[in-house]
Parts: structure tokens; C-alpha cells; sequence
């Protein structure tokens, strides 16, 4: 069935927001109300349904007004948003474009220097750019700038199926080749409403975005701020490197991260305890949480309720829950905070290698059923198929993810059954890095491996080449 009603755009449009002057998104210096980013939205989804085909459009920005806006705009428009990192090489991207094809591109100041010659010629003739962008012209002379569309758009929000992609967020796969997780536009809703049940965030909310739009933490950053009426305060990647000062200066109220943000903050001790006081709501996600560094931020953000979420991609940001408060949950032997309990219709199993649920205290592969599962990986149904099995007539998610379940029911977290690993909060398939340092060296021998580690976290990886040649 087609709704305005689960256009994730559709927030905007409400409650008088659309001509509000209420903050909307602060980014690159910039501030933008309510009713201009429902203008952009409108005008952009106008572009997008003109060109429309596949309905997808690739974003190739991220932490800028370019990037939101792109975002809104697609969803406005009933497409389906595409983040693409603006860290990939030019193969990358080019590999990607050809696999995607796009109806449009969005490009911001950094999405800009990528757009080589090679680039422009793979890429959708819609190209449109944020207003900081500069010489984009020689390269694509078509590129349009958000403040030279012209009026109009639809009024209102397409009408969309809860079935419909709403974004492909591609992730490292062991093949070499990325993997584009589908989330559907009704997993994305479940997620937020269950959030905003149990978080209840406000208009007068200062939501920090903390992280690149290539991970899934940003959806719950960007539309539960904008659900609520919130302003959202994207930082820049400079911004990355303090934020217990972007925290203070733009007094923010709700802050989702991934745990290894603790770790750094503690090494430059910027996390004393009460400095964060302007924090209400503090979530962790995208790793292990140690307890030390939960403990730390706790002390730090006193007025704060802090939560450790758990989740992958394929499951839409997080689906399993637990508060951080004395005495806290913690996962035997790892000091770590327990992954907790399932959010309201989504549920977790421990299952052995035939897909069997373990009893209680048995470690097994974690795997997760319900409404916020992907639809699977773009153009790959057998590896679909592989990982999220229907089993007993229930189709399910196999996370990788070895875990328990304890006597108290509380899930835990105790490692990987494969050979993924998150750097910095990035998650990566080893094999895909001996991948491609077995064909940049001509020997077969090689190895990656996370390094250093530090609380359980991998700051970086290291590859090892065996062989006669300089690597
Ligand atoms: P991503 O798809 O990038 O969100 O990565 C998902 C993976 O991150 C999960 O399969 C886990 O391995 C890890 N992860 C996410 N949240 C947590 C958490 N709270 N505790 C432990 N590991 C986590």
C-alpha cells in the first residue's frame, strides 16, 4: 500500500514545520531553518522525479547541507538515497556507479574533487552540488546548484510503500566486492518509532551527527532530530577531533557514537567527570562498549541517560538495548556492557551451526527476526539467500556475531565467528584487505590482521606480504 504517511521526508511537512523558522540542520557554518530545508527537499525531489528511472540517487557528500539536503530531497521524491564514501578510490566509485545506475548525484565540496574526467563520464547527467562548491564547471558542465533550482517540486511528500528501499548503505565484503545493505522504508519507520517511544526526544533537542552518512548511525541521527522538530549539528570532520568542545559550544542534548570516541576523548583527558552537562541522551553503537569507557562518559554527562544499542546494518542501525546504570550488565569475563534485550517486535536467537537455538549460557552465532530487517544485498541474491535464512517459516538475519544468552535473559557480545572487525568504528572483512594486497603484490602469502587494539577495540590493521618483490 502507498502512504504519504511513511514518507520519511513527511516530517517536514507537518505541524507547521514546513513554514517554520525553527533550526533545522546547522553544517558548514551554516544554519538552516525548518522551512528552507523542506524548499530544498521539494525542489530537489521536482529534479529527481523528472529524471526518475531506478529511483535511486547516490550522495556523494556527507557532513554538509549538500548531503542533507540530498538525502531529504530523495526521500521527498519516494527514491532511494545512496551514500557513497568520500574516501573511495576512483575504481571504487566507478565500479559503483556502473552497478548503481543512478538518476542523480549530489555533490558537496569534498564529493566534488572526486568527480574526475573518468568520474563525470560514468556518472548520471543530473548532477546536482552545494553553493560552497567551486570548478565542478569543467568537468561537468551541467551540475546544478541548490541555490539555482528553480521553484516548484511536488507539495508534498511521495507516497511510498513500507516495502520501498529507502537507502543502500554498502559495507566491506570478503569478496572484494562492496555489499549495498537495502533497508526498506518500513524497517527505518519501526526503528525510529521505537526510539522516539522510549526516548521521547523534543523540539527545543540539540542532536549531534557524529558520524559520515556511509554509516547507518547517521538515520537515526538525522530523522529522529527532524521527527521531533530537533535542530541537527553536524560535525565537521576537524570538529571530529574535540568533541567534548563542539558538545559544549553548541550545547548538545542527544549524542549517538561509536564507543571508540570514549577511548580517544580519555587519552587526550577531555572527558573530566561533570564536563558534559548539556547531555540528556547518550547512545553507543557500531562496537563493543567497555564498561570503563561507559563508566567515564556517565561521569562525565551526569544529567545524561546512557544507553548501549547493538546492531547491524542489515537489521537498521540497532535492535537490541541496554541502559548503562549501576550495578551495570556486564558480559562475563570481556568487561563490557551486555547488548541487553530485543526492542518491542524485534527479536534475537542463539543458533548453532545448523541453525538450531542454543540453550541458555551457550555461546552461538547471533541472528535477529523482525520488522527492521534489510531486504538484502543490492544485485546479490545468493548472498541474500546465504544470510538471512527463513527457518521454521521466520525469516532471519545471521549476524556473524558470536553471543550468549544469560540466565536473566540479557544477550551478550563475545566477539566474531568470521573474520570481520571494526577500525574505528569502520567495519571491515579482512579478507577483503588480503583481497587486494594479494593482487597490489603478486604473492599469494599475505595476512591482515587488526593492530593495535586497545580495550578490546582495533585502532588500525597491518598487512603482511610474503615474497621477493617490494610491496
Ligand atoms: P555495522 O553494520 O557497521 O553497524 O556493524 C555491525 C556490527 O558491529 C555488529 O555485527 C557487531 O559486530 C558490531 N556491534 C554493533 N553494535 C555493537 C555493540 N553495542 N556491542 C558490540 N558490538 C557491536
Amino acid at each position: 500500500m502507498l502512504l504519504a504517511s511513511d514518507n520519511l521526508a513527511l516530517p517536514l511537512h507537518l505541524g507547521g514545520l514546513a513554514a517554520s523558522e525553527r533550526t533545522a540542520i546547522v553544517a558548514e557554518g551554516r544554519e538552516l531553518s525548518y522551512g528552507e530545508t523542506a524548499a530544498l527537499a521539494r525542489r530537489l525531489a521536482g529534479l529527481f522525479q523528472d529524471v526518475r528511472r531506478t529511483g535511486r540517487v547516490g550522495i556523494l557528500a556527507s557532513r554538509s547541507v549538500a548531503a542533507c539536503a540530498g538525502i531529504l530531497g530523495t526521500a521527498w521524491s519516494g527514491g532511494t538515497y545512496v551514500p557513497l564514501n568520500l574516501k573511495l578510490p576512483e575504481e571504487r566509485l566507478l565500479y559503483l556507479l556502473a552497478a548503481l545506475d543512478l538518476d542523480a548525484l549530489v555533490v558537496d565540496a569534498r564529493g566534488a574533487r572526486m568527480i574526475t574526467p573518468a568520474v563525470a563520464a560514468a556518472a548520471p547527467q543530473m548532477i546536482v552540488c552545494g553553493d560552497n562548491v567551486r570548478g565542478i564547471e569543467t568537468v561537468a558542465p551541467g551540475a546544478v546548484r541548490l541555490s539555482e533550482m528553480g521553484e516548484g517540486g511536488p507539495p508534498d511528500p511521495a507516497p511510498v510503500s513500507a516495502e520501498d528501499v529507502a537507502y543502500i548503505e554498502f559495507t566491506s565484503g570478503t569478496t572484494g566486492v562492496p555489499k549495498g545493505v537495502m533497508v526498506p522504508v518500513g524497517a527505518v519507520n519501526h526503528y525510529l518509532r521505537v526510539t522516539q517511544a522510549k526516548f521521547a526526544l523534543r523540539a527545543e533537542d540539540r542532536v549531534a551527527e557524529t558520524c559520515d552518512i556511509t554509516f547507518d548511525l547517521s538515520v537515526h541521527d538525522m530523522f529522529l532530530a527532524w521527527q521531533a522538530g530537533a535542530s541537527l549539528h553536524v560535525m565537521s570532520p576537524l570538529e571530529m577531533v574535540s568533541p567534548s568542545r563542539f558538545i559544549r559550544d553548541r550545547r548538545i542534548s542527544a549524542w549517538l557514537s561509536v564507543p571508540s570516541i570514549i577511548a580517544m576523548m580519555r587519552k587526550t583527558r577531555a572527558l573530566e567527570p561533570g564536563s558534559l552537562p548539556s547531555l540528556r541522551l547518550s547512545w553507543f553503537c557500531g562496537e563493543a562498549l567497555p564498561a570503563g569507557a561507559a563508566r567515564a562518559w556517565a561521569a562525565a554527562a551526569p544529567n545524561s541517560h546512557v544507553e548501549n544499542i547493538y546492531g547491524p546494518t542489515e537489521a537498521t542501525v540497532a535492535c537490541l538495548w541496554q541502559p548503562v546504570r549501576e550495578p551495570v550488565a556486564i558480559t562475563p569475563s570481556r568487561e563490557i556492557v551486555a547488548i541487553g534485550t530485543p526492542y518491542p517486535e524485534m527479536e534475537a536467537a542463539i543458533l548453532d551451526e545448523t541453525l538450531r537455538p542454543l540453550p541458555v549460557g551457550v555461546a552461538g552465532e547471533i541472528a535477529l527476526s523482525g520488522p527492521q530487517l534489510a531486504h538484502g544485498y543490492f544485485g546479490q541474491p545468493d548472498l541474500t539467500d546465504a544470510r538471512f535464512p527463513t527457518i521454521d517459516g521466520k525469516r532471519w538475519y545471521l549476524t556473524g556475531d558470536l553471543g550468549m544468552q544469560d540466565e536473566n535473559g540479557l544477550f551478550h557480545h563475545l566477539g566474531r565467528i568470521d573474520n570481520q572487525v571494526k577500525v574505528l568504528g569502520n567495519r571491515i572483512e579482512l579478507e577483503e584487505v588480503e583481497m587486494h594486497l594479494r593482487s597490489a603484490s603478486g604473492s599469494d602469502h599475505v595476512a591482515a590482521v587488526a593492530w593495535p587494539t586497545r580495550d578490546g577495540l582495533a585502532e588500525g590493521i597491518v598487512g603482511f606480504v610474503v615474497g621477493d618483490r617490494p610491496a
